[in-house]
């Protein structure tokens, strides 16, 4: 049987701004048959057809033409399948995978303010639930990229800060950026640099910064499983999203790569609703981090998987499949 195709668009409570550029809706494919749901967002950045995508997963003839496509088609099946089999996604990752048993924090992602002040708030109130805070750099100023740090450590004294530039800084700004931030006690900085540069701008990087404690990791620069080994060396972790490999096992070869190479493993997301999110989650347990809140800005989230409890810890559903279900 084929699932129905329905195109969404997710609006955003406040437009979220990165170094790419300001987002205030976003849109998903969503797939729902035989009591089965799954979702794949279109992100920009990807520039994926919208309407071949849907034309594709209505016909299922050739191969899929955008990564959204393969994912939805990929997790609408395995939600039919685990619900069959009455056994979660999760189920799905290899037992020889190491896994954490504790409880899992959630991330909180802040976008680049505009008002200082107002930013501080946000972080004291949102670091009184979760632990880890992940602030988006790349403003195109480099103080005030400074400054957007600074006051997020002096308002969350005790979190596990996370930085992201996803790649708006020159050469010489991450030069000169990454050593300046090394007094803020960062967990780790994500693709400081951009992706266009390829491996040739990580060694560039790791040659003027020979003796940076902090942990670098690829977001951009590391789509899938076989982008790891060059990075070796260079980076400390990658991040992982399902879109970015196509499939739930695309995602479990990506960690398990980076962990064969004694990588970290940052599981990322983006703005889609809890259905994505929700199955990306299922990684949790096999990740350093779990950054999964793009669910958490949008206006309208219709419908509820992950949660977090009160010290923003993930609470997967007691479902099988991907376990959600309408609001
Ligand atoms: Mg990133």
């Amino acid at each position: 049987m084929k699932p129905e195709v329905e195109l969404k668009t997710l609006t955003l409570t406040t437009p979220f701004r990165i170094a790419h550029g300001a987002s205030s809706s976003r849109q998903v494919v969503r797939l729902c048959g035989a009591g089965a749901v799954a979702e794949a967002p279109f992100v920009p950045y990807y520039d994926e057809d919208v309407e071949s995508t849907v034309t594709w997963l209505k016909a299922g003839q050739g191969p899929a033409p955008s990564r959204a496509a393969e994912l939805a088609l990929d997790l609408w099946r395995l939600d039919l399948e685990g619900q069959r089999a009455g056994l979660p996604l999760s189920a799905q990752v290899p037992s020889l995978l190491p896994k954490r048993l504790s409880l899992i924090p959630g991330c909180r992602s802040f976008s680049i303010p505009t008002n200082l002040e107002a930013f501080a708030l946000l972080v004291q109130e949102t670091a009184r639930q979760f632990q880890v805070l992940k602030l988006k750099l790349g403003s195109g100023d480099l103080a005030y990229d400074g400054q957007i740090v600074a006051v997020a450590r002096q308002a969350a004294p005790k979190a596990k800060l996370l930085v992201d530039v996803n790649g708006g800084w020159s050469m010489a700004d991450a030069a000169k950026m990454i050593p300046r931030l090394e007094v803020f006690g960062l967990e780790l900085i994500e693709q400081p640099i951009h992706h266009d540069g390829g491996i040739l701008a990580w060694q560039e990087l790791r040659f003027m910064l020979p003796r940076i404690a902090i942990p670098l990791y690829a977001d951009e620069s590391a789509q899938k499983a076989a982008d790891v080994p060059a990075l070796l060396g260079l980076v400390e972790g990658v991040n992982v999203k399902l879109l970015k490999c196509r499939s739930f096992s695309g995602a479990v070869a990506m960690i398990q790569a980076a962990r064969s190479h004694g990588l970290g493993v940052l599981l990322g997301c983006m703005i889609e609703s809890s259905i994505g999110i929700t199955a990306a989650a299922h990684l949790a347990p096999w990740a350093d981090y779990a950054d999964l809140d793009g669910h958490l800005y949008l206006a309208e989230d219709d419908y509820q998987g992950v949660t977090f409890d009160p010290n923003g810890c993930l609470i997967m559903p007691d479902a099988p499949g991907l376990g959600v279900r309408p609001r």
